[in-house]
Formats: structure tokens, C-alpha cells, sequence
């Protein structure tokens, strides 16, 4: 039930007089926009008035239209844009060196709590939805936003990755073998799968639970208790198993990668997109494009993870050579796959790096060579494709309102993504200026 509905029933409630519990004739939002960024086209167009109504765009007028039913926001010395998408977050989470530890001391509930504070942080940077890819806590973080209670983007939620033994997702890594012998073997259900059984059982208990999206780690990964970063941990048939059983309930699939071989596997085996991609290589690049498949770049988290690296005891050991070496190269792919012609879109994986500095990947994006019109589109545009949905994204008549505005021109000059302070989502406002 939508929160106006909720309201209306209760007043009913509440001996208020009767015609006070029919709905109000909906409101009218006016932006009034200085300029206003085309996703379609990638270009920063002059003064617009955005029309919106139920949450929708009703109307996009060229020049600032006074409409006398509306309430006005003026935004004019603003640029607007569609609210962004990050493809690639873990709200459940965010790393620090007592990550390992913390595991055995907190409960779900615990990591519950924090990931209220990294929504609403998402969200008031400018992110009006993000694709959670991986973590219990997002389903039920995305319901409690859809819900009214609390503040945060719209997720679109994988629920927990699916992994194969020791790979990165299985949860058990470094356990000890005590532990590991009380505890047992994890199996689908935790998102750990051998054979194709396994993988079929893995997919339908995350539609069980409630998942938008597939997500699996089809190498090694960095920040896992495990050697190899980039070792191929699916077989091809395993992962053709998982993508026709996620097709039957309509998701779509990603592939956390770093080798060479993993990626071509995923590829081959019908991803929708390719995460953090680090060795890729021209054959891996080619065949995306033969297949279509999306590349998530997350340069933010290789710059993250390199970075601290270089500081003693932040990671355990098993984990800091893969990250200094893992994570500088990531930023090198992405301007290489950029130039090769692969579909981009934007993410950021944060959780690794502090939640709410998300657009920080747009300033690395464009310091890759990417120009900044195709990095906006990456986050608006392109992600909205990536999603398979058609109702976000861009500023047109039926669009869902989600909309920010920030002080400055970005594809002028992208350092302008830093200072977003205007957030609606679905016609709520949750961000305005202050305009002294
Ligand atoms: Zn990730």
C-alpha cells in the first residue's frame, strides 16, 4: 500500500470527519532546472521546467513555465539529471581492517542497522537506485525502503552471491577446521554450489528468498580469505545451469571476474555483465561484444583496495598481495575497454570503499579517458539497460521522478558530481539546496 494510502486509512480511524479521509487531489511538483542533462543524447541542454506529478514525469517543457496548480522548486542555477544507479554496491557492509573479525562477533540484526545509515547516504549523494550484489540484508533493506521506513535508493537486491567451494562468496573461508567440521559443508541454500543440481537449487532459493538479480563470483576474488584472486571457479556448465534457471524467473545474471578464464566462461555460459573485469583481454572483449555483455568496472574499489594495500596489518595477509596488485589494474581496464568498444556501465562496489562517495567513480571514470557526457549515461541511461528496466534513468513524460540537480555543468566539468544537493526520488523530495 502506497504511504498516502496508509495515511488516508488511518485518519479514517481516528474520528476525523469523514471527508478528511478521501484522498487529496494528487500535488504537482514544478523544477524549474537551469539546465537540464539529455541521457538520450549525453548533452547538457539550457533551462527546462519538470513537470511531476504522482511520482511520475508528467512533462518536460523547454524554458521556465509558471503552472499555476504547482508547487515551484527552483533549481535554476542547477543542473538536473536523472537520479543516478550504481550497479555495484553491498549495502549489508563496508570494509575495514576488523572486517574478518567481525564476522564471528556480529549478528545479522547488527549489519542490519548499519546498512540504514549506507542507504540513506547512497541516496542523498545522488543515488536514487543501486543493484545490490550481495549480502542477505538487501531484500529486506529494499522492503524496508519501499515501505516508507527508512530512507534509501531503490535496490534491486541479488540476495546472497552464489560461489562454488572455497570461491569468493563462500562464507566458511578461513574458518578453522573445527569450526568448519561444526558447522559443515554450506551448500545451495548458503550459495555454495558443486554440480548442476546445485546451481539450479542455489538460483530458486534466492527467489525464495526474494532476490531481483543473480549474482555470482566466477573467480576468486580480493577481499576473500583465499589465495587466488583470479583462478576460474565455475564450469561452463555451471554457470549455463544457473542463467537458464534464473531466466525462468525473469533475472538477469552478474559475474563478479578478475581472470581471463572465468570471464570467458561467464560469457560463454550468458551473463548479463561483467564485474570489475581486471585481466580482461582483447579475445575477452570481443566476445563481449559478440554477446553483448555489460562491463561494470568499479574502479573505485581497485583504487580502494590498492591504496590500503600499502598500509601494514589493514589487510590479513593471504589477502594484501591481491589487492595491491589486483587493484591497480583495474582502472587501466576500464580506459582499455572504453577505447575497444565494450558497453560500460557504472559501479562502484562500494562496501569496500565508505558508502555515499559513489561519484567519486565518475571522476575516475573520466581521469580513464572516458568522456564525462558517457560516464553520466553509464549511471542513467546504460544502467536503466543493464536492469531491464524502462521506467528510470532519463528526464521524459512517464519516467518514474527520480531527479538530482547539483551547482555547476558535469559534463563541463565532472568535479560537479561531488556537489549534488537536490534528491527526489519517485516525486519525494529528499535533498534541497540551501539557498542563502
Ligand atoms: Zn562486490
Amino acid at each position: 500500500m502506497p504511504p498516502r494510502l496508509i495515511a488516508v486509512a488511518f485518519a479514517s480511524l481516528t474520528a476525523l470527519p469523514v471527508h478528511a479521509a478521501e484522498p487529496a487531489a494528487p500535488a504537482t511538483q514544478a523544477l524549474h532546472c537551469g539546465k537540464l542533462f539529455d541521457a538520450r543524447s549525453g548533452r547538457v541542454l539550457g533551462e527546462h521546467t519538470v513537470v511531476v506529478r504522482d511520482g511520475r514525469i508528467a512533462e518536460v517543457l523547454p524554458g521556465r513555465v509558471k503552472l499555476a496548480d504547482a508547487e515551484s522548486i527552483v533549481l535554476s542555477d542547477r543542473t538536473c539529471l536523472p537520479g543516478w544507479t550504481d550497479l555495484h554496491v553491498h549495502l549489508g557492509s563496508e570494509s575495514s581492517p576488523q572486517s574478518y573479525s567481525e564476522g564471528f562477533r556480529l549478528d545479522p540484526v547488527d549489519y542490519a542497522y548499519r546498512s540504514v545509515g549506507y542507504a540513506e547516504k547512497t541516496l542523498m549523494a545522488g543515488f536514487t537506485s543501486v543493484r545490490d550484489l550481495g549480502g542477505e540484508v538487501s531484500p529486506h533493506l529494499r522492503d524496508a525502503v519501499n515501505q516508507g521506513l527508512v530512507k534509501g535508493p531503490r535496490i534491486f537486491a541479488a540476495g546472497k552471491s552464489i560461489a562454488t567451494t572455497g570461491g569468493h562468496a563462500d562464507p566458511t573461508n578461513g574458518y578453522n577446521d573445527r569450526l568448519s567440521h561444526l558447522i559443515g559443508p554450506p551448500g545451495p541454500t548458503e550459495g555454495v554450489i558443486n554440480s548442476l543440481d546445485d546451481a539450479r537449487q542455489a538460483v530458486r532459493q534466492r527467489y525464495k528468498e526474494g532476490s531481483d538479480v543473480i549474482k555470482i563470483t566466477a573467480t576468486g576474488g580480493v577481499l576473500s580469505y583465499a589465495k587466488s584472486g583470479d583462478a576460474p571457479q565455475f564450469t561452463v556448465e555451471e554457470v549455463k545451469a544457473i542463467v537458464d534457471t534464473a531466466n525462468d524467473y525473469g533475472y538477469k545474471v552478474a559475474a563478479h571476474a578478475h581472470g581471463t578464464e572465468g570471464m570467458k566462461r561467464a560469457i560463454l555460459g550468458g551473463v548479463t555483465s561483467i564485474e570489475h573485469g581486471t585481466y580482461m583481454t582483447d579475445e575477452v572483449m570481443r566476445l563481449m561484444k559478440q554477446h553483448g555483455t555489460w562491463y561494470v568496472p568499479t574502479i573505485y574499489a581497485g583504487r580502494f583496495v590498492a591504496d590500503k594495500a600499502k598500509i601494514d596489518g589493514y589487510f590479513p595477509a593471504v589477502v594484501r598481495p591481491k589487492a595491491a596488485r589486483i587493484g591497480a589494474q583495474i582502472q587501466e581496464t576500464a580506459a582499455k575497454a572504453y577505447r575497444n568498444g565494450v558497453k560500460i556501465a557504472f559501479g562502484t562496489d562500494m562496501g569496500v570503499g565508505p558508502h555515499g562517495d559513489n561519484a567519486r567513480e565518475f571522476l575516475y571514470m573520466v581521469e580513464a579517458g572516458i568522456p564525462a557526457s558517457v560516464a553520466l549515461q553509464a549511471a542513467t541511461i546504460r544502467a536503466a539497460e543493464v536492469l531491464g528496466v524502462d521506467d528510470q534513468g532519463m528526464l521524459e513524460a512517464g519516467k518514474r521522478a527520480d531527479i538530482i540537480a547539483m551547482p555547476g555543468d558535469p559534463v563541463a566539468d565532472i568535479d560537479a558530481v561531488l556537489g549534488v544537493d537536490f534528491v527526489m526520488k519517485d516525486g519525494k523530495v529528499y535533498r534541497l539546496p540551501r539557498l542563502d
